[in-house]
């Protein structure tokens, strides 16, 4: 009813207090013999596996990397979102009593039909949205173009910043594009601009239309990022090493709004433009990866975005399997993630609570 105030911080203030000050387990419900595995330890899999392992359930998380945290660990740059954090809210869940289990890509070492007939009750899907969308563009393959995601792997989860005291190296030079205009753009343009490049943003819609939050790009823009709007890649340019050395770009036009109210683009004829760059970043969207979908018979997914269709409380077309998260929704937000967590894990107890 008062002046509006600042939830987020809020939040953080209380996490940070209770993280520094010490908490006390909640407690459980007494063991109901029922088994749920959960792929993925991103925040919707740690979400419903923190919710269930109270209820009384036995979960076993099964993370295809050596880490859990998904994205919070993998993609979400130190600066923003510290490590020790991550790690500590995944620490927490394992000591609630969940099990997990590291380095087990669901779909390669075992399918979703195989844990069922082998003793879970239940399965739920948090496997995120982790593949890459590229622009199709000629050269697309150089040495030095990097997807958001490898190059985001490289430098926060394999500490390539570090290298060679860290294994993975990073080839980033003195000039970097990064294509996209996103969250996951203003990341990995952060980061080079850490890492000691001077980095422009390439955006084929304007600045009113960035997707990135406000908050992001001014950060970006004090940190001495240059945006160039309503440009688009054509074509990418190597050296005779086969490394990128060039690119070709367009000028966009802004189209009269559709019937949604969202504005199109289309390039200028005769308005291309060459950028020399050493280093290239994309970061135009990820869609969710479809190893689980290939291997699990009866599970609908979109044709065209691969996302696994879920009802409203997370059920899929297949008894007894849940999904939520980016998985769901294409590539969304850690809150709705969480949310998804939450709403699946109380109709899965429900599901465990009826089954015999
Ligand atoms: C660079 C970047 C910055 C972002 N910044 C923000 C932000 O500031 N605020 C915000 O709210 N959101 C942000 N997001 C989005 C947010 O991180 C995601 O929406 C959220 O992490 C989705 O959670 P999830 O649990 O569905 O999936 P994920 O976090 O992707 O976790 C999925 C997990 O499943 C694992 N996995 C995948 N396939 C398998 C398999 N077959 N078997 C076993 N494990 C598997 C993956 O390794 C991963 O650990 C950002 C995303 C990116 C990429």
């Amino acid at each position: 009813m008062g002046e509006p105030v600042s939830i987020g911080r809020l939040e953080r203030f209380l996490a940070d207090w209770e993280r520094d000050n010490g908490y006390q387990l909640p407690p459980k419900a007494e063991p109901t013999g029922k088994k749920v595995a959960v792929i993925g330890a991103g925040p919707a899999g740690l979400t419903v596996a923190a919710d269930l392992v109270k209820l009384g359930h036995q979960i076993t998380i099964f993370e295809a990397l050596h880490i859990g945290g998904g994205v919070l660990s993998y993609g979400i740059p130190e600066f923003r979102l510290p490590k020790a954090i991550v790690n500590n809210e995944v620490n927490y869940v394992q000591k609630l009593g969940v099990e997990l289990r590291l380095g087990n890509l669901v779909g390669r070492i075992q399918t979703i039909p195989e844990l069922l007939k082998n003793g879970y009750d239940a399965v739920f899907i948090g496997s995120g949205a982790g593949l890459p969308t590229f622009t199709g563009c000629p050269g697309e393959n150089l040495g030095g173009v990097y997807s958001a995601n490898e190059f985001l792997i490289r430098v926060n989860l394999m500490k390539a910043f570090q290298f060679p005291e860290y294994d993975t190296p990073i080839r980033i030079g003195e000039n970097v594009v990064v294509i996209g205009g996103g969250n996951v753009a203003m990341d990995c343009a952060r980061c080079s601009i850490r890492l000691g490049s001077k980095v422009t943003l390439l955006y084929r819609r304007g600045r009113e239309e960035l997707p990135a939050r406000h908050e992001e790009i001014e950060n970006a823009e004090e940190e001495s990022l240059e945006c160039r709007f309503l440009a688009a890649p054509v074509e990418f340019y190597g050296d005779s090493k086969g490394w990128i050395k060039s690119m070709k770009c367009i000028q966009m036009a802004l189209t009269e709004p559709d019937a949604k109210g969202r504005r199109g683009v289309k390039a200028v004829p005769g308005s291309e433009f060459m950028l020399d760059v050493d280093t290239v970043i994309i970061a135009i969207g990820q869609t969710p990866n479809p190893i689980i979908q290939r291997t699990t018979d009866g599970l609908q997914s979109d044709p065209k975005y691969g996302t696994i269709t879920v009802n409203e409380v997370g059920k899929t077309s297949l008894d007894g399997v849940y999904a939520g998260g980016d998985v769901a929704t294409g590539a969304a937000t850690v809150i709705s993630a969480m949310g998804a967590g939450k709403r699946a894990a109380k109709a899965m107890h429900e599901y465990l609570t009826n089954k015999q």
